[in-house]
């Protein structure tokens, strides 16, 4: 079985091409690398620089290899970019699926794993949040990625179209051994500022709005660890080879943290003073998003090992202090 991973150089799909070797799979990466890193993929992997739109492009690398399945990380996933440019995610996301999929019928290529987001529920009518929890985007990233579900959803009608969409909730960390992580051409993610003001790289971390209506008034996410959520997808992809039916999944740890909890978590796990402050409210962020995940649980027999944030921080502080700059380092 040969994997296309779209969008492999980036932070989490640079961890799912590293646990498919690990399992001794065949893999090929696309990646435009915009906000990829060619240096976060292994050398002797396949590896083509193209942008899942160019058709042209992708007919090519279908015809080149013989591929299988697919999993689709190549996507825009900046909320407050999104709520700034939303035209860039619906036609990075939406009109990119449309692209991918029209190549992949053609070469009868009729399975494909796709990384949602809990950012489809909106602001959610229940916690924690359930797969059946109604969506209800209300930022253009979140929007741009419930229309990726629904257009699979009719491929399947239509094309029989077998898709595995993962609803991710707030992924961290990175490979044990630190020689991958995250690293966003501009950063915006919370354990990754938290961590390069940790190394002095930022003078401190602003917390986003203590006004949220949440215990401590600091907006809520759950968090789960990079690994544990790429092992969520080699698992999607052997459910759909047994030919088992379309499904959705929330991946998170039904754990939920405050932004203040990360950084106090944060604080322990480095031992570091990491300042913070608290700054007004970002755009398009709900409350508290967690996640229900006994579906993933029971359906896919998922077992994630990463329990406490602490040891999902630990991780991508060996990152952040091997590559203090990300990939430039290396
Ligand atoms: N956040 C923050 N300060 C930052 C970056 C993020 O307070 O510099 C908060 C943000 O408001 C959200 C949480 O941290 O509540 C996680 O944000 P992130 O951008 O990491 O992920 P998202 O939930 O947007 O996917």
């Amino acid at each position: 079985m040969t994997t296309l991973v779209l969008g492999g150089a980036g932070y989490i799909g640079s961890h799912m091409v590293d646990l498919l070797l690990q399992e001794q799979r065949d893999v090929v990466v696309v990646d435009n690398l915009l906000t990829g890193h060619r240096k976060a993929v292994p050398a002797g992997v396949p590896f083509y620089e193209v942008d899942i739109r160019d058709k042209d492009a992708m007919r090519q690398i279908f015809r080149d290899e013989k591929i299988d399945q697919v999993v689709h990380f190549a996507a825009s996933s900046i909320v407050p970019e999104s709520m700034k440019d939303p035209l860039k995610y619906f036609d990075n996301n939406t009109a990119g699926m449309i692209a991918l999929l029209e190549v992949m019928l053609e070469f009868n290529v009729k399975q494909i794993v796709f990384s949602s987001t809990a950012a489809t529920y909106g602001t959610p009518e229940e916690s924690p949040i359930s797969e059946t929890t109604p969506q209800n985007p209300i930022n253009p990233y979140g929007e741009s990625k419930l229309q990726m579900e629904h257009i699979m959803k009719w491929a399947d009608e239509a094309y029989g179209l077998k898709w595995v969409a993962l609803r991710y909730f707030n992924v961290a960390g990175a490979k044990a051994d630190g020689s991958i992580g995250e690293d966003h051409p501009v950063e915006t993610h919370l354990v990754p500022i938290i961590l390069q003001t940790a190394l002095g790289e930022r003078e401190k971390i602003m917390m986003f709005g203590d006004d949220y209506n949440t215990p401590d008034g600091f907006n809520v996410r759950d968090y789960v660890h990079v690994m544990d959520l790429v092992k969520a997808h080699i698992l999607a992809l052997d459910y759909l080879a047994e030919g088992k039916a379309s499904n959705q999944f929330n991946l998170g740890s039904a754990n939920g943290y405050s932004v203040k909890q990360m950084v106090e978590a944060a604080r322990q796990a480095t031992g570091q003073a990491i300042p913070a402050e608290i700054g007004p409210r970002r755009a398009g962020d709900p409350d508290s998003l967690v996640a229900a995940s006994d579906k993933a649980r029971s359906i896919l027999n998922w077992q994630p090992e990463y329990e406490s944030v602490e040891e999902i921080i630990k991780t991508a502080w060996t990152w952040h202090q091997k590559h203090p700059k990300g990939y430039e380092d290396r």
